[in-house]
């Protein structure tokens, strides 16, 4: 139902907005927003980075104080000073950095968050926690250690707290499946479903549109501090018109054209049995082979913190490896080798650019040429003319919208670094481009202007290592899907044949 069927049909929402306003300075993050959140309903509230959401979620927690608007709680004008007075209002949140510790039980944790009155220790507390566990069908152990439990179990305690300390609508914010594998995911949308069922409202902060449209009653989507679309049923909007609603004008699909790649030239890439110590002298990767073609696309999924960043800095010469071989298109990397790596063709986004790429005090015109030394060297040093010349080509083949030549790249944000480093990458052919995370930090625009480019490579020639924790991503760009898992390549899956379910068995550790 739309917000208005909600109102003709009288029914009052748990929480709702109306004429929200916040200002910070000049900025207006929240201009004049109307939201309701009814009770029995899961409402994803979707929009760009930067589009306002964690703002409204604070404002509707106590967190801040509108500039101007009302809040209401079951229809009722009220003033809310502090989370403490949205809690007692029966207003939860559940943030993404859950904020839960790890040294003390799952018990201890629920039982901090708890309003006076409640058992806060001993048996009492045990069995509300049992009791309202078994209730909403979030199974936990109260007497686990935090520390023990994975990020799934993690999200149930700390919605458990949430519910506990008596909350009638939840907000979940930011990207609650981003760590998960789909059967993961799939077991917080059951869970959330039975909220639902309870009568519970809740709000869901999300970019992903499939997860949208599989979970929510109603979508609403902020875009620049305006709500541009006020609840409704997701498929009464296409992809395409959501996509649109959250940039603000129209985004091209991605064209996916495969062009057969060439078996026969030297590849791109081959590893051939490569161990890999991690920055504690732990096994990050074992006995990998894998041979990457030009023109050809490989993706690497799988939960990060599984080999990704290190398997991606071995490639691109940042590391050493301990044993085996890499070698780029036909050149063998000796130990941390970047330069035998970047003469060789490749370039790429490390998983942490900031620590791997950037060189406090140098400019992006700096980093670029850098990069491109073998261009723009004159006799031992650069010829910044033919620099600036070149980085203009670049910036103008990619079309990424970089900040501007003359700024520190260490004085930019996270985005708009990413934003350099694969202006970069993918501004001149190349045999090899690994990326991490390439979508890390940017719009949607650039985002689908960064696969595009991607893909360009691809068609030129390029052999491509694409890590992401998306898997429609690599779905939507791979040739083959390697899966990593503590270390190792547990399969390599063809995208064709391949469904989200198997490449999340192989994710969570199960055998090909
Ligand atoms: P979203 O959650 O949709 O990514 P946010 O609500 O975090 O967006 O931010 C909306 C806008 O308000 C952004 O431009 C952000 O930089 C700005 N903003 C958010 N919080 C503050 C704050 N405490 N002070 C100043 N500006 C802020
Ligand atoms: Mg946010």
């Amino acid at each position: 139902m739309t917000d208005k069927a909600m109102k003709d049909n009288a029914i009052t929402p748990v929480l709702e907005s109306r004429g929200l306003t916040i200002r910070f300075g000049n900025l207006v993050a929240n201009d004049s927003v109307d939201f309701a959140a009814y009770p029995g309903e899961v409402h994803a509230l979707l929009g760009e980075n930067g589009a306002g959401k964690s703002t409204l979620m604070k404002l509707l927690y106590g967190v801040y104080k509108p500039t101007s608007g009302e809040i209401l709680v079951d229809g009722k004008q009220v003033t809310l000073t502090s989370p403490a007075v949205a809690r007692e209002l029966g207003i939860g949140m559940v943030f993404q950095d859950l904020r839960l510790v790890p040294a003390l039980t799952v018990a201890e944790n629920i039982a901090l968050a708890l309003p006076k009155g409640k058992p806060r220790s001993g048996h009492a507390l045990i069995e509300s926690i049992e009791s309202a566990a078994a209730e909403f069908g979030l199974e936990v152990n109260p007497k686990a250690q935090v520390r023990s439990l994975g990020i799934g179990e993690r999200q149930r305690v700390e919605i458990l707290k949430v519910l506990l300390s008596g909350a009638r609508v939840i907000g979940v914010l930011d990207e609650p499946t981003s760590a998960l594998a789909p059967q993961e995911v799939d077991a917080l949308f059951a869970q959330i479903g039975k909220l639902r069922e309870q009568g519970l409202s809740i709000i869901i902060i999300t970019h992903k549109l499939r997860e949208a449209r599989a979970l929510a009653d109603r979508v609403s989507v902020l875009r620049g501090g305006k709500l541009v679309v006020s609840g409704v049923a997701p498929d009464t909007l296409d992809d395409q018109q959501l996509v649109e609603a959250m940039v603000g004008r129209s985004v091209s699909a991605l064209a996916k054209a495969r062009v057969p790649h060439d078996a026969k030239a030297t590849p791109a890439l081959v590893m051939k049995d490569v161990s890999i110590l991690g920055d504690r002298g732990e096994h990050a990767l074992r006995d990998v082979n894998l041979t990457i073609h030009r023109g050809e696309l490989i993706g690497v999924a799988g939960v990060s913190g599984n080999g990704q960043k290190e398997l991606v800095e071995a490639v691109l010469g940042l590391r050493a490896i301990a044993s085996g071989s890499i070698t780029v298109a036909g050149k063998q990397l000796k130990r941390a080798d970047a330069r035998t790596a970047i003469a060789a063709g490749a370039a790429g986004v490390p998983e942490d650019p900031v620590v791997e790429w950037v060189v406090p005090g140098l400019s992006v015109l700096e980093h670029l040429a850098l990069g491109d030394l073998a261009n723009v060297r004159k006799g031992l040093g650069i010829d910044w003319d033919r620099a600036r010349e070149r980085a203009a080509t670049v910036e103008a083949a990619t079309d990424l919208r970089m900040a501007s030549s003359e700024r520190r790249v260490a004085t930019l944000s996270g985005g708009n670094i990413q934003r350099v480093v694969l202006t970069h990458a993918l501004g001149a052919p190349r045999s090899l481009v690994v990326a991490s995370y390439p979508a890390r930090g940017l719009d949607i625009a650039t985002t689908r202007r960064t696969q595009e480019l991607l893909l360009e490579q691809r068609a030129n020639g390029a052999g491509l290592l694409v890590v992401s924790e998306d898997i429609d991503e690599l779905l939507d760009l791979s040739d083959r899907i390697a899966v990593l898992h503590d270390g190792h390549i547990v399969g390599i899956v063809s995208p064709a044949d391949a469904d989200r379910y198997e490449i999340g068995r192989l994710m969570l550790g199960a055998a090909a």
